[in-house]
């Protein structure tokens, strides 16, 4: 049986850097905490557990050590309280994010008022907010911009990095038919699409779909749903021994893919499995 691995799979760069960063604290022998899983990948946490870094929802969790901030960037003033509460940050937020935190400053600076394209339940999106300044908003449907008033506004745009293009374009376009002006910046970060299109390329060619990843991880989640929509069983597993070997009867080639949060060793651990089965 033939295991093909889409061209896309597996973390992304902004995870695997944040993963390199922990791995090199660690190394330095750091007391480590992070805000939040590091990833969303339950293997890869637990892993880092073990290791001995802790996983804490809030600063005051800490009296010491060093606090190691997600790929998708914080609010301002969770870094500033980590500052005061005399704890060393580790800043593994993603560059493609960093970026859109120094786009949106910009805009402030010069008088725009910064609209967010995204979910506002998203820690990404409220740390872009933060550091939009005051005015900034939050837009996630054409609902939410024709309920606001956009008559004679200068108005900067950007997007949490996991919108689609389509979206993205669809509220510039609303917004530019009533503002006075209007500048956008495309902040997606094609990551997600990517793995999307190498699944969506593979999947009608073979006998079944394994898909790699954390339950908790909504790209995974996705990649699994695009590879059932292409018609091919599909199998959303996040170790190589939830793999039934019922469901390899008859096959010739399987496909396998990963999400932007799982890590290589978890990968290769299902491809050998599959290869051994
Ligand atoms: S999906 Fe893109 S923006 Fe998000 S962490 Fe990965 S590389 Fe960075």
């Amino acid at each position: 049986m033939k295991v093909v691995v889409a061209d896309r799979a597996g973390v992304c760069y902004g995870v695997r850097r944040a993963l390199e960063i922990v791995e090199s604290e660690l190394r330095k022998g750091r007391k480590l905490a992070t805000l939040g899983p590091l990833i969303h990948n339950p293997q890869a946490v637990k892993r880092l557990e073990e290791r001995g870094v802790k996983v804490v929802q809030d600063i005051a969790e800490l009296d010491d050590g060093a606090i190691v901030m997600p790929s998708h960037g914080v609010p301002k003033a969770i870094r500033e309280a980590a500052e005061r509460a005399g704890l060393q940050v580790v800043d593994a937020t993603c560059p493609f994010v960093a970026k859109v935190h120094r786009v949106v400053r910009r805009l402030a600076e010069h008088g725009y008022e910064v609209v967010v394209i995204g979910d506002p339940g998203h820690s990404e999106v409220k740390g872009i907010l933060s550091a939009a300044g005051e005015n900034a908003v939050v837009v996630s449907s054409v609902q939410d911009v024709e309920g606001l008033d956009w008559t004679a506004k200068k108005v900067g745009i950007v997007c949490q990095t996991t919108q689609t293009p389509e979206h993205f374009g669809e509220i510039v376009g609303r917004i530019a038919a009533r503002a006075a002006e209007v500048v956008a910046h495309n902040t997606i970060c094609y990551a997600t699409h990517d793995r999307q299109s190498a699944a969506r390329s593979i999947a009608p060619k073979v006998d079944a779909m394994f898909v790699v990843g954390g339950r908790n991880s909504a790209n995974t989640n996705r990649l699994a749903e695009i590879c059932r929509e292409c018609g091919v069983r599909t199998y959303h597993i996040e170790t190589a021994d939830e793999i039934d070997p019922e469901a390899l009867r008859g096959c010739t080639v399987v496909g396998l893919t990963a999400g932007a949060s799982t890590p290589d060793w978890v990968i290769e651990e299902v491809k050998s499995r599959l290869e051994a089965l």
